[in-house]
């Protein structure tokens, strides 16, 4: 038996599936997955000494690669000086201003240690600060694990959500209504329907737990405008996008796209600690005001804005603030993706993708599709077999079709042309 399999043999005795994260477990491409022991740059090697280029990145936290020296530094020296104090640090204030100077949308943040915790929180906030009960989700955004966020749609848009996974009581998804992501009429439909008790709606502007699909611009003027016309306030999940596709994250982009749009609250987590348990949540002061202890929206942590992950989230905020960074980063993507495109269409093999700053998506199909029930018609076997070449040839892509891919700053050319020739075998 390989170490691989081995260790997940050992891994299951003790773990349930063997993962503390289910994707992990490589359920949906089959096979065995790959034990890290560790990262190097663009690389990470496994139990067995396999060395693979790395599209995962932790799933997008690691934009500067593993291991990054002034990273490294600046992470041991917080070490050094303590875990962990259930005691407010002056690095906490430095990170909100990091976080708040590039982020124009948000005059506060509140420090969290996941993703999950941060969009929880966020909805919480939006509920309290409205005193309306219900929102809208998108069927494909992943938003976290919490209860009412594991909702799929009901039978119309007239009912609200069903549970996804046992456990979540039909009470807690019942004030979630679920629509299909870039379509306007639907989303008009529901505001005239529950906008007066509608809190607000979440979305992932750019979707990459679908793998990787843009809101169309007349779907994000839709959702401002809508919000703003009926009381509601908009969500940002940019825990995926944020500091990934750019500098100013999706909003940014956004903003560039429609003069003068901003979200009210935003969701932040992955970039921003680098790698560490870190995540955020931020809006206006008069949003943020009613958070505990300010207002009566509960929210807390023990381990939040923790020493050493504010430590490794700043140290990586100002490294990909260096001058050029992104145009560096988006450039690499793009000759990435381009010659995913160019080596699919030699093949010939139906292929789309697109990128955004270090944030990359492909399909097995046509055309880039726009909702979750398009992404989910790929040919599966056919992406499983890809994943398996790619992988075999030491490429490690997201083992499942529905996830984004990450490029990172450590990425060389080289290790982008060693891409580009093994899907150029993969996809025969
Ligand atoms: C990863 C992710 C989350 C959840 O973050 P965790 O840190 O895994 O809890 C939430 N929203 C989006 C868009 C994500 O990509």
């Amino acid at each position: 038996m390989s170490k691989n399999q081995d260790l997940f043999e050992r891994a299951q005795r003790v773990i349930p599936g063997g993962v503390n994260s289910p994707v992990r477990a490589f359920r949906a491409v089959g096979g065995t997955p790959r034990f890290i022991k560790r990262g190097e740059g663009a690389y990470i090697i496994d139990a067995e000494g396999r060395r693979y280029i790395d599209y995962i990145g932790s799933w997008g936290p690691m934009i500067l690669g593993h291991g990054h020296p002034a990273v490294l530094e600046a992470v041991t020296a917080a070490a050094r000086e303590g875990f962990s104090f259930g005691a407010p640090t002056e690095r906490e204030i430095e990170l909100a201003e990091e976080i708040l100077k590039l982020v124009p949308s948000m005059e506060q943040v509140r420090l969290v240690s996941s993703g999950t915790e941060a969009t929880m929180s966020a909805i919480r906030l939006a509920r309290g600060a409205t005193g309306r009960p219900k929102f809208i989700k998108f069927e494909g955004c992943y938003h976290g694990h919490t209860d009412a966020l594991l909702v799929k749609a009901g039978s119309g848009l007239a009912t609200f959500g069903h549970p996804t996974s046992a456990g979540v009581t039909p009470g807690a998804a019942q004030d979630t209504l679920v629509l299909e992501y870039n379509n306007v009429a639907q989303l008009e439909e529901a505001f005239a329907q529950h906008g007066a008790e509608l809190a607000c709606v979440i979305v992932e502007p750019i979707a990459g737990n679908m793998n990787f699909v843009r809101a169309s611009l007349p779907f994000m003027q839709a959702l401002r405008e809508l919000c703003s016309r009926h009381g509601a306030l908009l969500i940002f999940d940019e825990v995926m996008t944020g500091f990934r596709v750019g500098l100013a994250s999706a909003q940014g982009h956004y903003a560039g796209l429609i003069p003068g749009f901003k979200p009210d609250i935003s969701v932040f987590g992955k970039v921003i600690g680098g790698g560490m348990p870190l995540a955020a949540f931020g809006a206006s002061h008069e949003i943020m005001k009613h958070l505990a202890p300010l207002g009566g929206v509960y929210q807390a942590g023990t381990l939040s804005g923790n020493p050493v992950a504010t430590a490794c989230g700043l140290a990586t905020l100002r490294e990909i603030q260096k001058p050029g960074f992104f145009e560096a980063l988006s450039a690499k993507t793009q000759r990435l993706v381009d010659g995913l495109v160019g080596v699919a269409r030699d093949n010939g093999v139906p292929f789309s993708a697109d990128c955004q700053g270090g944030m990359f998506g492909f399909f097995l199909m046509p055309e880039l599709p726009q909702n979750y029930q398009t992404v989910m018609s790929t040919d599966k076997e056919r992406f499983n077999r890809f994943f398996h070449a790619m992988l075999d040839a030491g490429v490690y892509l997201a083992p499942a079709l529905y996830e984004a891919g990450f490029v990172s700053a450590a990425h060389s050319e080289a290790d982008i042309a060693a891409t580009l020739a093994a899907a150029r075998t993969s996809l025969k």
